[in-house]
This record gives structure tokens, C-alpha cells and sequence, in this order.
């Protein structure tokens, strides 16, 4: 998928437009709008918490529409340590061996983006269509932490304590996306189907798994 192309006067004007992923970010919108640029579609706020180098990958921070799609999408990223790729699981275009994952947005008609974009969405913050570059050099990788945005400052000096917080919330999302599994596969049947086609091996191995898993038992689990 070909990137948006910066303009040369990016972000120079800003609009209403519909809420994004983080719920702090609507707090005070009296018309349901937020502030978004007019070029990218980038929402303001997560503009300035990407240039002082804010990390968020707490569902209870994600505005509660998008929550089940954003246990979705981390429940197909292999959640591994803060320094290490966190492969996607979920789907692949078979021809560009490029990830996707289905998550309609306002600007366009595009219905699926990259499985990195998306995980930039949910934790750096709703950048729009602002190109990415992932710093480790794969394409399909979703740990925020190698991921960046072009075209807007975006400090990293508190890398270190990302790093421990990374840690920290990565085994709590974990633990909330096997949660959010189990519970789609008693209570709505129907929707567990859908979620499991995209990878029956990947979701079977994460109900089978007993609590939070760890990257050493993944490891452990490729090598067989
Ligand atoms: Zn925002
Ligand atoms: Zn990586």
C-alpha cells in the first residue's frame, strides 16, 4: 500500500472531525467533534502526545466504540518483549505478503489499513494518514516502540521509561485479549467464527494458552 505524500505546508489548518480512538481526547467536545487537521485527518491532541513522546496501550484509555476492534487487533499481534518485532498474526494480502486488518476510517473508502498502522492508531495516537516507517526494517511489525511517524516531531528521550511501562501494559493487554477471546467464544459464538478464520492455529493457540503468555513460551512454542 503506497503511503500518503507530505504536502509541503502540512498541518497548517485544523477542522471537526468525528472522535478518535482515545477517549480523554473527546472530554469537553459539546458537538461530538474534535479538532483534526484538514490535510492528514491526524486528531490534534494525539498529534501533541506523539511529540512529547506519549505511549498508551490501555483499553480503558480507548474511546469504548473502538474497544472491541482494538482487543481484536491485539489479539492477532504476537505480543512479545519491548525491544523485540511483534509479529502480526492476522491477515495477509497474499500477493504483497503485506498484513491488513479491517478498520473503516472517515477520509476515505479504503475499508482495511496495515496491521502497523492501525498499531500506531492505538497506542502513539490517531495520526490519519501520516506516513510510517517501521525503524527495524519489517514491514508487518506492530510494537509501537519500532514504529514511527513522519512528517511531526516525535520525541523518543524517555525511551527508557517507555520501555518499563511497555513491559508492564504489554502482559496487560495480553491477559485483556485472551480475556476478550474467551468471552467471544461463550457468549457470541457467531462473531468467535469469524475471528478464528483468519488464523484458526493462532487463536486456537492463544485459548489453549493458561493465563498471560509469555514471550519465552512462544519462543518455545516456534521451535516446535
Ligand atoms: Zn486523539
Ligand atoms: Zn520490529
Amino acid at each position: 500500500m503506497s503511503q500518503w505524500a507530505l504536502p509541503p505546508k502540512l498541518h497548517s489548518t485544523t477542522e471537526g472531525g468525528p472522535i478518535c480512538f482515545h477517549c480523554d481526547h473527546s472530554i469537553g467536545s459539546k458537538d461530538g467533534l474534535i479538532p483534526r487537521y484538514t490535510d492528514s485527518h491526524a486528531c490534534v491532541r494525539c498529534i501533541s502526545s506523539l511529540t512529547e513522546g506519549r505511549l498508551a496501550l490501555d483499553v480503558h484509555k480507548i474511546e469504548k466504540k473502538y474497544r472491541r476492534r482494538f482487543l481484536e487487533f491485539w489479539s492477532f499481534v504476537e505480543i512479545r518483549g519491548p525491544e523485540e518485532c511483534w509479529p502480526w498474526r492476522g491477515k495477509y494480502h497474499s500477493r504483497s505478503n503485506s498484513s491488513y486488518f479491517a478498520m473503516p476510517r472517515h477520509w476515505g473508502s479504503g475499508r482495511q489499513y496495515s496491521a502497523p498502522r492501525c498499531a500506531v492508531w492505538f497506542t502513539w495516537g490517531d495520526i490519519g494518514r501520516l506516513p510510517i516507517k517501521a525503524v527495524c526494517g519489517d514491514n508487518n511489525c506492530c510494537n509501537p516502540l519500532h514504529l514511527r511517524v513522519k512528517g511531526v516531531p516525535h520525541f523518543f528521550h524517555n525511551r527508557h521509561l517507555q520501555t518499563v511501562d511497555l513491559e508492564f501494559s504489554s502482559n496487560k493487554l495480553t491477559h485483556e485479549t485472551q480475556l476478550f477471546l474467551e468471552t467471544t467464544h461463550d457468549k457470541d459464538p457467531k462473531r468467535f467464527k469469524k475471528i478464528q478464520a483468519a488464523n484458526r492455529m493462532w487463536i486456537d493457540f492463544r485459548l489453549a494458552a493458561d493465563g498471560p503468555l509469555s514471550p519465552s513460551i512462544i519462543k518455545e512454542k516456534n521451535k516446535n
